[in-house]
Parts: structure tokens; C-alpha cells; sequence
């Protein structure tokens, strides 16, 4: 059995001491950061921007300037963008299905 090296939290100030450079807590915290400032792989291929873009001109000739809203109502929005419906960091499939939001539902969306 390997000998397990405790340590003092990375983050300043925070007492805990554990095996990982983190505590439990911290390491959730940086995980969502790093989640939602690092965009994954399948994001950033021509292929998949070029899906997303056909996504919103879809919707768009379906129903025009028109955002479905996220937790709230309907309303006009011309920011819209195409995301995944299961965010890949929630272990959603890349090529899964897309769903259209203005940026502002986007981000409240990714905040959930
Ligand atoms: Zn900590
Ligand atoms: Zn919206």
C-alpha cells in the first residue's frame, strides 16, 4: 500500500489537510471554474462550430429573432446561440443534441 502524503490545502488561508494538493471543497470549486472557463474539445473543431451555426439558422428560420428562454419566458433576442442541452461537463455527449438560447439564458443555463 502506497504511503499517502497529507497536505495543507493550495488555497490560502484554507486549513484543510488532506492527500490532494486540495480539499474536497476547493477542488469542487476549481473543477466548476475550470469547467466553465476551459471550453472542451469537441467545442472547438470547424465541424461542431459549423453544427452550432446551422443550429441557430435553423431556429432562426423557424422562428426568427426569437429566444425560447431559459427559466423564464420567451422573448426576441439576436445574440442567439447554439449549446448543448447536457453540457459536456455534465458528462453530455459531444455530438448530442443542441438547444437555442440567447447568450444571457446561455449563461444562466451554465450557471445552474
Ligand atoms: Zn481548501
Ligand atoms: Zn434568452
Amino acid at each position: 500500500m502506497a504511503r499517502i502524503t497529507k497536505r495543507v490545502c493550495a488555497v490560502p488561508e484554507c486549513p484543510a489537510i488532506q492527500a490532494e494538493p486540495r480539499c474536497p471543497k476547493h477542488r469542487t470549486e476549481r473543477d466548476r471554474h475550470y469547467r466553465t472557463t476551459t471550453p472542451t474539445k469537441a467545442t472547438r473543431t470547424h465541424a461542431e462550430r459549423q453544427r452550432r451555426a446551422a443550429a441557430v439558422a435553423d431556429h432562426k428560420r423557424k422562428h426568427g429573432n426569437w429566444c425560447p428562454g431559459w427559466q423564464r419566458p420567451a422573448h426576441p433576442a439576436t445574440d442567439l446561440t447554439a449549446d448543448h442541452v447536457d453540457a459536456i461537463a455534465n458528462s453530455g455527449r459531444p455530438d448530442g443534441p443542441l438547444q437555442v438560447l440567447c447568450r444571457a439564458c446561455n449563461s444562466s443555463k451554465g450557471d445552474r
